[in-house]
Formats: structure tokens, sequence, C-alpha cells
């Protein structure tokens, strides 16, 4: 039976009155300014997502609670604080200061969010990296971002930093967490974080820091050159909690689980700020991806409110319903998810095996926060990433044949996404690049690099990218920096990587490379091929299929024609040939 194409809400839905209710009357009744009064006026991200909770009976409440392979543990916001302080402590002792940048590359530990939020405090940068990156990424992404600390584990050290920490002169200090029974004691040009923390006093003042000062960097692929990375300010606290209020319909009684990684945006904007900003409880799996565990984690951890990712969602629909039938969750209210489509199959599974149905929301690196969102009250249109949330102003736009900009007025019409700029969290650069980052713009229009429509109701319906960026179980991929390391091997003379469907990611990586002179195409150097690209830039990014040709279609300037690659892939008609080299 075909399904209806509305999921109607009513009120025997909600088990919590929503904060968002009338769509109209909450956008024109909406002001930054009046967010800027919730946070207390507090314009340290660290100020308004911690300190600010420790005058009232919120200091005791639970904050973090880490699941941890060796048990649970959990930190209250006042544990938080002082931990934090202790970490600014360390900083200021080691000389590092206002603006300076701090990575950090480790699993979801209590460390790593210690240091993001203890940086914030000191008004240092923080920078998460996603732990899964091989050391190619690692570097490009130190350098470029002028990393002058990284904290990190004995054991990814070991594995992947101590080989490339000759190219990085500008990193002055390594912190180490000790990891998997190793000790930090005895590696040369490393510090023992636990040991300066041990020693720190508990107490800080948070380094004064103005609304515009930066203070998050995010890397970010496009679909050429290195990446690129996004500059977020304090002020982008401003979004973090009005999105925690109208998308995640966050209470003060809620325990949230926002499942990404903070090596990429979401686990940053929603699994550590959001959250803390509301004072409500965040709990943190340490874990991969498991079925049973994750329902378990909902049942016992009584989840109200879950953030998760389409990809998650399939492989827990690929696992099947009785799976989810052996736990229950009367505490889950809401479920979201962000970072590629979502397909309406996904939307009702939520419904049908859950209870709840999944709601789709939009937003990317650079602008920070969720921008577009289906929330509790309204309702979803499977299939669509919904409507745009108080403050933010979304449209499409199509670009004329002298390259102009206009405003699509008309429904049901594709072009690009562009929001109107002016959002506290919509990111103030690219760092290094200001060129990049002028072509993002039109006037005082953002362009996403999505091609999206909007229907006669508003909502706003995915259809693609419109750059040649992957994205694979939600993590987006830059094809330059896979064809890159996969030019570094002797055997190959070319190499294009595109993004091929697939049913659970999303979108798998394929590479196409063109062979040197004595080399041959076969089974054997496509293993090796595979294994380079792992080792140099780690599972999560490497290319899953090699294949090769003869030579790669390049345009008549020399671009290899990725758009030419993946139609030829996918049996799809190959377009525009006009500037293939080699055509008359
Ligand atoms: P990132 O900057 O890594 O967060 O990736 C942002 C990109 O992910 C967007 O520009 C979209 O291409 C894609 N994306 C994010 N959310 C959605 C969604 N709800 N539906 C479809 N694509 C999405």
């Amino acid at each position: 039976m075909a399904r209806p194409s509305i999921i109607r809400k009513t009120a025997a839905d909600l088990k919590v009155a929503p904060q968002w209710t009338d769509y109209e009357a909450g956008r024109v009744g909406f002001s930054w300014e009046q967010v800027r009064r919730e946070l207390g006026g507090a314009v340290n991200i660290a100020d308004a997502a911690v300190e600010r909770h420790l005058a009232g009976e919120r200091a005791n409440r639970t904050a973090f609670r880490f699941l941890q392979a060796q048990g649970e543990q959990t930190l209250s916001y006042a544990d938080l604080s002082r931990l934090c302080s202790r970490f600014a402590n360390v900083l200021a002792q080691l000389g590092v200061g206002k603006g300076e940048r701090l990575f950090v590359l480790a699993g979801r530990i209590p460390e790593l969010y210690v240091s993001v939020l203890g940086s914030l405090k000191r008004g240092v940068v923080a920078c998460p990296l996603f732990s899964a990156f091989g050391p190619e990424p690692i570097a490009t992404r130190l350098k470029l971002g002028g990393a002058s600390v990284l904290v990190t584990t004995v054991e990814l050290y070991r594995r992947k930093v101590e080989k490339i920490r000759a190219q990085l002169p500008e990193l002055r200090h390594v912190l180490l967490v000790a990891s998997d029974g190793a000790s930090c004691d005895g590696i040369a040009g490393t510090l023992d974080l636990d040991r300066l923390m041990a020693a720190a006093s508990d107490r800080f003042d948070t380094v004064p820091t103005l609304a515009e000062d930066m203070a998050l960097l995010h890397f970010t692929s496009g679909t050429t050159g290195t990446p690129k990375g996004a500059v977020h300010v304090h002020d982008a606290a401003l979004t973090h909690w009005a999105t925690g209020r109208y998308a995640l319909d966050l209470h003060p009684d809620d325990i949230f689980w926002c499942t990404a990684d903070p090596g990429w945006v979401t686990g940053t904007s929603y699994g550590i700020l959001s959250p803390l900003l509301h004072g409500v409880t965040s709990i943190v799996d340490e874990a991969d991806f498991d079925a049973d565990r994750w329902y378990r984690i909902l049942q016992e951890q009584q989840v109200s409110v879950w953030y998760t990712a389409p990809t998650a969602i399939r492989m827990l629909m690929k696992a099947g319903p009785e799976v989810a039938r052996r736990y229950a969750f009367p505490r889950l209210r809401f479920i979201a998810s962000v970072g590629e489509p979502l397909n309406p199959e996904a939307v009702w599974w939520g419904k049908e095996v859950l209870g709840l149905p999944i709601h789709d929301n939009w937003w990317q690196t650079e602008t920070g926060g969720i921008m577009i969102a289906n929330t509790p009250a309204f309702d979803i249109r499977p299939g669509s990433m919904g409507r745009p949330l108080p403050g933010i102003d979304a449209c499409i736009v199509r670009r004329d044949e002298q390259e102009n900009i206009h405003e699509v007025t008309t429904p049901e019409v594709e072009g690009e996404l562009a929001l109107r700029r002016g959002w506290p969290s919509m990111f103030r650069g690219y760092l290094n690049n200001e060129e990049r980052y002028r072509k993002c713009f039109a006037g005082d229009l953002y362009l996403t690099g999505d091609l999206a429509r909007q229907d006669r109701d508003g909502y706003f319906w995915f259809v693609g990218r419109a750059d040649d960026v992957i994205k694979s179980a939600g993590h987006l991929i830059g094809p330059f920096e896979v064809e890159s390391v996969l030019m570094e091997h002797p055997a190959v003379a070319e190499a294009g990587v595109i993004g091929k469907p697939d049913e659970t990611v999303g979108e798998m990586v394929k590479a196409f490379v063109s062979l040197k002179a004595g080399f041959e195409a076969g089974d054997a150097l496509a293993m090796e091929l595979l294994g380079h690209a792992r080792k140099r830039l780690g599972a999560a990014v490497a290319p899953k299929e090699i294949g090769f040709l003869p030579s790669l279609p390049r345009t008549r300037s020399g671009k290899i024609m990725r758009r030419l690659l993946k139609a030829r892939e996918l049996g799809l008609p190959e377009g525009d040939l006009s500037t293939l080299e080699g055509q008359s």
C-alpha cells in the first residue's frame, strides 16, 4: 500500500509540548538579540555553555555521560568547569595564548571535550579532527590550520603523527593521553596531559573574547585544491542555542544523544555545544556503530532526544526490526537526522519501528548550525529537509547567461540553495583563503553549493550537489585529496575520483586511474592501490573500488571530467561533451 505523502502531527504524537508551534509567528517574533539575552550576555562560548550554569542547581546536573569499554564516566557541569579551568591553565603555562590554534585528534574520550571547551576558555581556537583520518589528511589540516598545539592519544600519535611531525615546525606542543595501556612516558617531543592537568589549578578566569573572535575551525572539502578551514566565531553560540531550541526542541530535563563524531561539525555543534548551552545531559558513546548496542543505549540511558545520520538509520534498518523490538524507548520523544539525503522509507521506518518518524534537517560546515529542519510540531513531508528555522532566510537561486544570480520566486523550480547572510554561526572565512570565501557569496546571499527546490508550502527538497564532492556515510570527501594520494603511487599516471551511489552509505568512493608505462592493470595492483590509499588517507576517506582506464577524460583546459566518469560508471547520459579534450 502506498504511504501518504505527509505525516500529519497531532497532539497525541507529542510527549512534551514543543517550543515552537506556530511556524510564522515563531519566525516573525524571533530576534538574535533576544537569544543573546537568553545567554545572559555571555560572549565566550565556554562561558555560555558551562560557566553560566554554575550559579544554580544545574551545576550538579550531568553534562556528559561517557559510555566507555571500562564503564561509564559522568561529568557534572561543575566537574566540567573545573577540568576546563585546569586545561586552560595548562595552556597558559605552556604560553599558548589567545587566537592560537589547538587541534584534537582523539576518539570520543572526555579529554577531547575538555580540550575543546578549555581552549575556548583560554581564548584559543579549537579544531577537533576525525580520528579515523590517516596521516596525510592530518598533516594537511595541521599545516593549513597553523596548529601550535595537538592533543592526541599515545596510540594515535605513534600510528599517525610521529611520522609527519617533522613536516610541522609550527606545532610547538603535543599533549598525550595514555591509551590502550600505553603510557605517555619517554615519547620524545611530547608532554603527558594527565600529569599537567593534575598539577594545574582548577580555577581560571575566562579570557575575555569578542563576539567576532575566532573560536572554532572546521575543515571541509571542495571539488578542487586543499581542504578549506571554515572559521567560526564565539557568536556562533547564539545559533547553537537557537537551533537546540527550535530544531531539536531541547527541554531542561532532556537526555540528548548526538551520535556524530566531533571530528565533523555536527559532533562539535551538537555533540558538545548546543546541549551544554541548554544545560541538558549528553550521552557520548566512545564505540563505533553496533545496532544492538545503540538500541540498548537508547533504552538504558533513557535518551529523550536523538540526533543521528541517515547512514546509521539505514544500518539499523538493515539489522532488521526484530532487533529494535527487543528494546523499549518510552522516554524517546524526538528523532532528528542530518548530513545526507534521508530517504522517505527511513522516515517511515522510524515511525513504524521506533514509534517516531525521523525528522530530517539540513546544514553544512559553513553554516555552523541547523538552517532548515523538520521539527516536532509540524507535519513532515518524507523526503523533504523541512523549512527554514527562525532567524534563517533561505531561497533558491539561478544564474543567468551573464553569471548573475537571481532569486527564484516560482515554487518547484530547481536551483542552488542560498541563505541570506546575518545568522551568527555563518563562517567568517576560509582560513587564509579570502578569494575562495568571496566566491561563496552573491551580494548578501551565501551560495551553499547544494541544488534544491522549494515546494508551494515552503518545504525544501534536496536535489544534489552542484559540485563533485562526495558524501560517504555522512562524511564530506574532497575528490582532489584522494586523487593526490593515488597520484603519489609510482604506478599511477592520472586519477579521477567519484561518488558511486550506495544503498547504505549514500555514496561510496570509487577511483579511476590510468597507469604509467610498464605497469599492468589487474587485481593485484588494484589491491595495492587500495591499500596505499587506506594507509595514507584512513579508511573513512580512501576509495573502496578502483577502475583502470587507458586514459581519463579531460576538458580542453586539462581538468579531469569526473562528471563524465560518473555518468559512464552509472550508464547515464554523458551530457554536454563540448569541453571534452579531443572533441572537435
Ligand atoms: P558538511 O559540511 O560535511 O556538514 O556537509 C554538508 C553537506 O551535506 C551539504 O552541503 C549537503 O550536500 C549535505 N547534506 C547535509 N544535510 C543534508 C540533508 N538533510 N539532505 C541532503 N543533503 C544533506
